[in-house]
């Protein structure tokens, strides 16, 4: 690190898929950065990118422990963190339930502690989980959803539920300043191949050849995000001033059923792979897209990249990936011109 008395960003989970995202944009912006993760579900090549920025330091640890000394000594720069340590794939956040809920509820709250000890603004990437399988629909941030706190996703839901409402705390009683992002599915360059989730799961499957996987019948709907838009989204609201501590919902509002997703992957492909139906996951919700007008009008925000244009991009970054492991991120440019 070359500036040793400016100002630090703190992205917790920045070397996975949005985090290192998030890291690389930020860098771009002349912050410097730490980033601090357990490697549990990220791809250490995220960190490769990264390392190039003479600003840009890395801290491997967990924060459901108590933040290492690495971070602490930092404390009276830190001016802003970032929370997007968590597992988010189905598969992978209820893998270890107990530690994703400890992630989203006693990680959190280390964190929060660090930003009222440090003065600095925290922004919690919160989830549509928090609606559950929703009976609204789209899903505005009033609506209060519809959880089943007992079932396999309530690790990652509730937790994420009480992770929001620790955040408002502390932004109620003042001890911290906070930003609360309820993410929507976002997809592209750099997720893992095994993540799990249905975008890479059917662009790795057509692409190796392999039974593609569709649960359920595959009408159930998702609104998915290219992962460049999600950014601007995330930082624009960390540097934001609204009126009221309020959740925001950051997504692209183009729902299409998962068969739909499926037709593009295997247009795009040309693959002769199998797709074989598989049951449905357990409270898996049948539709889900963001309201985003709240975001559109407190941030001037709205996603850019087509789902064709970011489908033909993450195709081709997983081509590259599964066949040499070759780092091939579109760069930014090649995407701007492409408006939803
Ligand atoms: N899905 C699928 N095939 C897969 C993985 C997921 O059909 O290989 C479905 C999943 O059941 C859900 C949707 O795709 O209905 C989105 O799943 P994902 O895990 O990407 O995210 P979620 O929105 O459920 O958290």
């Amino acid at each position: 690190m070359t500036d040793r008395s400016g100002p630090i960003t703190l992205v917790a989970g920045g070397a996975g898929f949005i985090g290192s995202h998030l890291c690389q944009a930020l860098l771009d912006r002349g912050a410097t950065v730490i980033c601090l993760d357990n490697l549990q579900t990220s791809r250490p090549v995220n960190l490769r990118r990264l390392e190039r920025y003479a600003e840009f330091s890395f801290v491997e640890a967990d924060i459901v422990n108590p933040l290492p000394l690495d971070i602490l000594e930092k404390t009276s720069r830190i001016d802003r963190i970032y929370n997007l340590a968590c597992a988010a794939s189905p598969p992978q956040y209820q893998a270890d339930p107990e530690h994703t809920m400890l992630t989203n509820v006693v990680g959190t709250d280390h964190l929060l502690r660090l930003a009222e000890r440090a003065g600095a603004r925290f922004l919690l990437s919160s989830t549509s989980e928090v609606y559950g399988d929703p009976e609204a629909h789209p899903q505005r941030e009033d609506y209060r959803g519809w959880v089943n706190c007992t079932g396999p996703r309530a690790c990652y839901d509730e937790g994420k539920r009480a992770a929001e409402a620790m955040a408002f705390d502390f932004a109620r009683m003042g001890r911290a300043e906070v930003r609360v992002a309820r993410i929507f599915n976002t997809y592209g360059p750099q997720m893992h191949p095994d993540d799990g989730r249905v975008v890479s799961n059917l662009i790795c499957q057509a692409l190796s050849g392999k039974n593609i996987t569709i649960y359920g019948d595959g009408t159930q709907t998702r609104s998915f995000c290219y992962v460049s838009d999600l950014v601007a989204g995330l930082i624009a609201l960390m540097e934001s001033d609204p009126e009221r501590n309020e959740p925001v919902n950051l997504g692209n509002p183009v729902e299409i059923t998962v068969n739909d997703l499926l037709g593009h992957v295997l247009a795009m492909t040309g693959t002769d792979a199998k797709v074989v139906y598989k049951p449905l996951p357990i409270d898996d919700p049948r539709r889900r897209r963001p309201d985003i007008s709240r975001a559109e009008a407190q941030l001037d925000w709205r996603p850019r990249v087509s789902l064709e244009v970011g489908l033909a991009a993450t195709c081709a970054w997983f081509a590259e990936e599964l066949v040499g492991g070759r780092d091939c991120t579109p760069e930014p440019e090649t995407l701007r011109a492409s408006v939803v």
